[in-house]
């Protein structure tokens, strides 16, 4: 019999050892991994996702001992703590330990915030400008990690539909689509600067203030006609047109009256006693604004700091009372006087100026002096000063406590020819009307001036 032995190449030989030892090392590893006790960790993540304020669901590897067929779960201790309501990054060790080995592993806790914000309509009907702007929406935005982001709502018009989309600070975003209502059939709204009737003087100059418009839609186009000629008297009408994009129109007009100079031009002069106070500077600054003098008769109170820059601003610094104590004062000319040269002197150490303009407290008029007021009158004329009581009064020292009643008040008593207003600077509301009173009355061709000694007189009667 022929006995031939089957003969391989090396290499061929070479590979079927390499086979042979790899199916065994292969083999024996499945067979370890099946079947000799060892730990077992699943659902293991080195990182892993926890969301933003739930500490519910908290994260932890499930670990067991034994065969893959038969394994006993054991507990894990951990070492480290996550906050799940900060966001953050958190290092976590899990450790177990049996028969007296211990096993660890590291664990990396990431706590964001990866859920977006809600957007809610609480009103189902959304209004859209042609231009996209929306003009009422009734939404709700609310996020789990920033609340109330309803300003971070972005809307964009395309196709009849009104996009909407929000990111929070984490950088999760919503976005939601609304059917909508493109239209616009409302006009702009006109407001006239200054006085919608204005009386001029013929030959000053008129220059027109304007007025603002708005619109629920657009910026709108204001359109000015007419135009006033100072020199020639007459009533002119100034019309204010707007129109927004969607050709909605409204008109607006201003008469303005030329008048002839009356005999006796109309000045006002604004007074204000019993300062300075806590809003006289206040005060100064609207006077400033419109470049108006007026009179303030001032008493012992106050900063000197504010006499100081009534007199530097142009006023008139004059001389009502140092103590204000009735009692005092009007008991015997004596009190009078030597109250009175308290107050002259406080006013010349602020001012260098020796002030002959006086009020009286209370007036001419008071019923409360128990000297004659007529013959105290006589004497402080005599000794050189220049008494000025007044015609039209605010009523601020009485039963008006408001700046609307101040100005109504004074507005309404304006004489055609001097106004003589009493204010107290140290009333807050009554200060308050002054720029009013002001506007009203150059709008309608007053002008302001401080008392002088060559003012025309205005002078209560006295009661005795
Ligand atoms: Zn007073």
């Amino acid at each position: 019999m022929l006995k031939r032995k089957l003969k391989l190449k090396p290499e061929v030989k070479l590979l079927l050892l390499l086979l042979l030892l790899a199916i065994v090392i292969i083999g024996d590893t499945i067979c370890f991994k099946i079947l000799s006790p060892h730990f077992l960790v699943s659902n293991y993540e080195k990182i892993y996702i926890q969301n933003y304020g739930d500490s519910t669901n908290k994260y932890s590897p499930s670990v067991c001992y034994g065969i893959t067929s038969d394994c006993k779960n054991v507990d894990v201790q951990i070492k480290g703590e996550v906050d799940y309501n900060t966001l953050g990054t958190y290092e976590l060790e899990y450790i177990y330990t049996y028969k007296d080995k211990t096993y660890t592993i590291d664990q990396t806790i990431e706590v964001k915030d990866t859920e977006p914000p809600v957007i809610s309509l609480n009103k189902k009907d959304i209004l859209v400008c042609p231009n996209g702007k929306i003009q009422n929406i009734d939404v709700t935005v609310i996020d789990n990690y920033d609340e109330d982001i309803k300003e971070k709502l972005k809307s964009e018009i395309k196709d009849n539909k009104l996009y909407l989309s929000v990111t929070d600070s984490n950088n999760n975003t919503t976005e939601k689509i609304f059917d909508a209502t493109i239209k616009d059939d409302e006009a702009p709204k006109i407001k006239i600067n200054g006085s919608k009737n204005k009386t001029i003087i013929i030959g000053s100059k008129y220059n027109d203030e304007g007025a603002t418009v708005s619109d629920n839609c657009s910026t709108p186009e204001l359109k000015t006609e007419g135009s006033v000629d100072p020199n020639t008297l007459g009533t002119y009408t100034i019309k204010y047109t707007a129109t927004d994009e969607e050709n909605n129109t409204s008109t607006e007009e201003r008469k303005v009256y030329v008048k002839n100079k009356e005999a006796g031009s109309r000045v006002i002069y604004l007074t204000f006693d019993d300062g300075p106070g806590a809003y006289t500077n206040q005060l100064l600054d609207i006077l400033k604004k419109y470049n108006v003098k007026v009179t303030f008769f001032v008493t012992g109170k106050g900063d000197d700091s504010i006499i100081k820059r009534e007199y530097d601003e142009g006023h008139t610094v004059a001389l009502h009372t140092n103590t204000h104590n009735y009692n005092y004062i009007y008991s015997s000319q004596e009190n009078y006087f030597e109250d009175l040269y308290a107050i002259r002197n406080r006013v010349k150490r602020i001012t260098g100026i020796e002030s002959n303009i006086i009020r009286f407290p209370g007036g001419t008029s008071n019923t409360v002096s128990k000297i004659s007021m007529r013959e105290l009158a006589k004497e402080v004329t005599n000794r050189g000063f220049y008494y000025f009581d007044w015609n039209v009064s605010s009523g601020d020292a009485g039963g008006t406590t408001t700046s609307d009643g101040v100005y109504n008040n004074v507005i309404s008593n304006l004489k055609s020819g001097s106004s003589v207003v009493l204010q107290h600077d140290i009333k807050k509301f009554s200060v308050d009307a002054v720029e009013r009173i002001i506007q009203y009355g150059l709008d309608n061709g007053y002008t302001f001036k401080a008392l002088d000694e060559t003012s025309p007189v205005v002078h209560h009667g006295a009661n005795k």
